[in-house]
């Protein structure tokens, strides 16, 4: 089995994670493990634990440390996770990366990849998103999907998130700011951070992501 390759995304909600996650989980063979997605597949199911978030999702605070922490525990104990993982939305605080060094050991993590886009495009990025409630595929406002409602990719129902409503959006902006952006730090201070700019297209972000990983041997 080749090593495992532990990526994380990270970057303001709208800069394009889930995107480059998906594509770059496809090219590496290893699951895209998005916490907000799995937290927002337990709202929709209505589990207990989805009926514990809800609120907190749609308001656009983070749920607990804790309760992501286990959550992601629970994930890498799947088959699919043994190769590797990218990470995306998860580590979102300092608490957060800490308890990933532990759980993953020192040298778990292989990279960590800044997408940086300036707030002002994240900002039009995310209220214009529509997202497809069953697949995940994104949309924007004027695509025919987000028109009709209905996803090109699996018929599911093409809606705009609740916490992509400008209040939300703005909380969540300043969130990330505040208990996210010194992640930037630690993971420098460990030679894992590579800042690459999202602001070209994603095949171009997603070239410049392949080129970091094989510069540095990881695939
Ligand atoms: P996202 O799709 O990554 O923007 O996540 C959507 C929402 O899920 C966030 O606004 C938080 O309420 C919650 N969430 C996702 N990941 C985390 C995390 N690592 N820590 C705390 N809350 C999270």
């Amino acid at each position: 089995m080749p090593a495992r390759l532990n990526l994380v995304v990270l970057g303001k909600q709208g800069a394009g994670k889930g995107t480059q996650c998906k594509r770059l989980a496809t090219t590496y063979e290893i699951p895209h493990i998005s916490t907000g997605d799995i937290l927002r597949g337990a709202v929709k199911a209505g589990t207990p634990l989805g009926r514990e978030v809800a609120s907190v999702l749609e308001s656009g605070a983070l749920v607990s440390d804790d309760l992501v922490i286990q959550l992601v525990k629970e994930r890498f104990d799947e088959p699919d996770a043994q190769r590797g993982g990218l990470l995306d939305g998860f580590p979102r605080t300092l608490g957060q990366a800490e308890a990933l060094e532990v759980l993953l050991g020192a040298d778990g993590i292989k990279l960590c990849v800044n997408l940086d886009v300036p707030i002002e495009l994240v900002t039009e990025r995310l209220s214009s998103r529509r997202v497809c409630q069953e697949c995940g595929a994104i949309y924007r406002d004027s695509d025919v999907e987000a028109i009709s409602g209905t996803c090109s990719n699996c018929g599911g129902d093409v809606v705009q998130r609740d916490d992509d409503q400008p209040d939300a959006i703005r909380r969540r902006l300043e969130t990330y700011e505040r208990d996210t952006e010194p992640l930037l730090a630690f993971y420098e201070s460990r030679g894992l951070l590579v800042t690459v700019n999202g602001d070209q297209s994603p095949d171009e972000v997603t070239e410049a992501i392949e080129k970091v990983v094989r510069d540095r041997g990881l695939a």
